[in-house]
């Protein structure tokens, strides 16, 4: 999986990191300061569910916290991966959720993906800050940061970080073209009942403004400050016109 998400470019340098929860006290962790693309099962390092090193001769990374986090909020959760995949990180970086209902799959597997507010990494900022999200979401945009993906396994941990991707650069594709035509209401409800069917299990739920929907009444929009000028001062004059 370190191969993967750096093959893919998901990573740079050192950046990243994976985990894996053994058993109900024992997680297995990546190492900090080595390429996930060049480690061997002797550099992992296995520690305790307060991150305290229980074996391995390198040291967990320093974002182990957050993995710790979400293993303790969620038993359904085994393996945790984090990663700067560059399409997704921008989107963090811009502070814009993925969260519009533009692609069928996606609802049905992630529903819809948020951005937690920025932290220090390596501090308990960090962790606070995707904390009120871990429970309702399996990958989390973390602003100014990456993205942090979770699953019952390993591999299904990479594949959510993996549809991240994609699904970033769909809806970035989606943008460049000046169009984007959302799902109803109505076609999102009939995803979600199929999930069953495909037996799709998730912590995603659909709320309010998760996916956004063609009826939703909820879609973003945005505007330059010139914009948004011309628009108060027409209202204005209208306003004066009136009187
Ligand atoms: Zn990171």
């Amino acid at each position: 999986m370190g191969r993967w998400i750096h093959g893919r470019g998901y990573v740079a340098s050192t950046d990243g990191n994976i985990s894996l929860r053994l058993d109900p006290r024992r997680i297995l962790t990546s190492p900090t300061g080595i390429s996930k693309g060049m480690m061997t099962p002797d550099d992992l390092v296995i520690t305790d569910l307060e991150g305290q090193k229980l074996a391995g001769r390198r040291n967990p990374s320093s974002e182990l916290a957050m993995h710790l986090l979400i293993y303790r909020r969620r038993p359904d959760i085994h393996s945790v991966c984090h990663a700067h995949p560059p399409v997704a990180t921008g989107y963090a970086a811009a502070g814009i959720p993925l969260n519009k209902a533009i692609l069928a799959e996606l609802v049905l597997s992630l529903g819809c993906i948020p951005v937690a507010q920025y932290g220090t990494p390596g501090t308990t900022e960090l962790t606070e800050a995707i904390e009120p999200l871990v429970q309702s979401y399996d990958a989390i945009l973390m602003a100014n940061h990456g993205v942090v993906t979770c699953g019952a396994d390993l591999l299904t941990a990479f594949f959510r970080m993996e549809t991240t991707e994609h699904f970033a650069r769909v809806a970035l594709v989606s943008e460049l073209l000046g169009k984007q035509v959302l799902l109803s209401g109505g076609d999102v409800e009939k995803l979600l009942a199929a999930r069953a069917r495909y037996g799709i299990q998730t912590a995603a739920s659909a709320g309010a403004e998760c996916p956004v929907t063609s009826d939703g009444g909820t879609e973003r929009i945005t505007l330059t400050r010139r914009e948004l000028e011309t628009l108060v001062d027409e209202a204005i004059q209208k306003d004066r016109a009136r009187r």
